[in-house]
């Protein structure tokens, strides 16, 4: 087999659909957030798709946490979590996650992703004759742990109670069941009913995963995520978070009892076999989830600024998809034309927002992801919308009705 056109022919395929990948490049500099260096176009650009969700990635308090913790400790973290890779800046974040959730222990991953997929998989896989019932709009990642656990899956529809009940209620009552769903959902950035899906859950005796991580740092008093803000963290077996998005770092981690979280720690292959984050890491997400913890200004003047972003994009008549999160998704419709729009962005108005294609949504609903932050300013909107407004005529796309 000629391997070269195997992958050439694949890569072709993604171009003839539009969908084929171009990374911006980059250059975010201290002190500029939201605008950074764009090394395409050799100048300036508003970024306006960033989940730095709050500009926690530049703020003083967390560069100096990481400064002062490479210059004390070193660069890497120097084995896995087991082997002389647990610093104290891992237990002391461990602690504030636990406290941040309100629960009584955090287990802390290289990633996100990988925290979804070594509790999933190790939490579904462990236990005979698991069923995972799966949201049918969650993350790859959870899909990923789900698959690895070789258990059996079950999907429900998106954030559907009444079809979650009806198919556990199919499952034999002495299998053990795990309900899997988000909170905020990325793309559409609709809130799932957690308090609901919970007590469908409990009516069977099932265990609830839930990954928080478009919530932690911006909903909640202290930033605990949806399940803070509505009063039901106690009721989740697990709460995934992610410290690379509002936290601004980077890193993953799981939240619940002393128990789950023992058996993970002792059990979970993506913990166990792979090197600790690097303890200036760790340092940079402490100060950002105790910063956030404390301070509200930051989610009030987020909140504020994504009303404001969706009430101008709507008087615009573009076509803002209503949720009720700090996620404004701008309907484009197709591959070809998203990509373009982006472009046209860039080029023309020094905007940076990535176009949003299959298969990270559907095919049809292709769209611009617009997230607001606290350090968008009145002109930055006023500059955003006319620009959007410019590229819905010149690309004649759909406006809102
Ligand atoms: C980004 C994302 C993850 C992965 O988190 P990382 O820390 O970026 O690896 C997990 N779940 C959801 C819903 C995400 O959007």
């Amino acid at each position: 087999m000629n391997f070269d056109n195997f992958f050439k022919a694949r890569v072709d395929a993604l171009h003839a659909e539009g969908r084929y990948r171009i990374f911006a490049d980059l250059e975010r500099r201290c002190g500029w957030f939201p605008r950074a260096f764009d090394h395409r176009i050799g100048s300036e650009v508003t970024v306006w798709c960033s989940n730095d969700y709050l500009g926690m990635g530049q703020h003083p308090k967390v560069l100096a946490a990481m400064q002062a913790e490479l210059r004390g400790s070193g660069a890497g973290a120097g084995g896995t979590r087991n082997i002389s890779g647990t610093s104290h800046a891992h237990v002391l974040l461990e602690r504030e996650l636990a406290a941040l959730h309100d629960r009584e222990a955090a287990l802390v991953f290289t990633s996100g992703f990988v925290a979804n997929e070594a509790a999933l998989s190790t939490l579904a896989g462990s236990m005979p004759g698991m069923v995972v019932l799966s949201d049918a709009m969650n993350h790859a990642s959870m899909i990923a742990g789900i698959r690895n656990s070789r258990a059996e899956r079950v999907i429900f529809r998106h954030n559907d109670t009444q079809h979650l009940a009806e198919l556990l209620a199919g499952i034999p009552e002495d299998r053990p069941k795990l309900v899997c769903f988000e909170s905020v959902y990325s793309m559409d950035g609709d809130i799932a009913p957690i308090g609901e899906l919970c007590d469908v859950a409990d009516r069977f005796g099932a265990m609830t995963y839930l990954d928080e991580v478009h919530a932690v740092g911006l909903y909640g008093t202290h930033g605990g995520g949806i399940a803070e803000r509505d009063g039901v963290s106690q009721r989740l077996t697990v709460i995934q978070g992610t410290l690379a998005k509002a936290f601004g770092v980077m890193g993953g981690y799981v939240a619940g009892s002393a128990l789950m979280v023992d058996f993970l720690r002792g059990h979970a292959p993506g913990f166990i076999f792979t090197s600790a984050m690097p303890p200036l890491l760790a340092a940079g997400a402490l100060a950002a989830v105790r910063h956030l913890r404390e301070s509200g200004a930051e989610r009030a003047t987020h909140q504020e600024r994504v009303a404001v972003t969706k009430r101008r994009l709507a008087e615009a008549r573009l076509p803002v998809m209503p949720n009720d999160s700090h996620i404004v998704p701008v309907t484009v419709g197709d591959a070809a034309m998203c990509r373009a729009a982006s472009d046209l962005l860039l080029r023309e108005h020094a905007i940076y927002v990535q176009p949003i294609n299959y298969p990270t949504v559907p095919r049809g609903t292709e769209r611009l992801r617009i997230t607001p932050t606290p350090l968008h300013s009145d002109a930055d909107i006023d500059a955003l919308v006319a620009a959007l407004d410019a590229v819905w005529r010149d690309l004649q796309l759909r406006r809102a009705a």
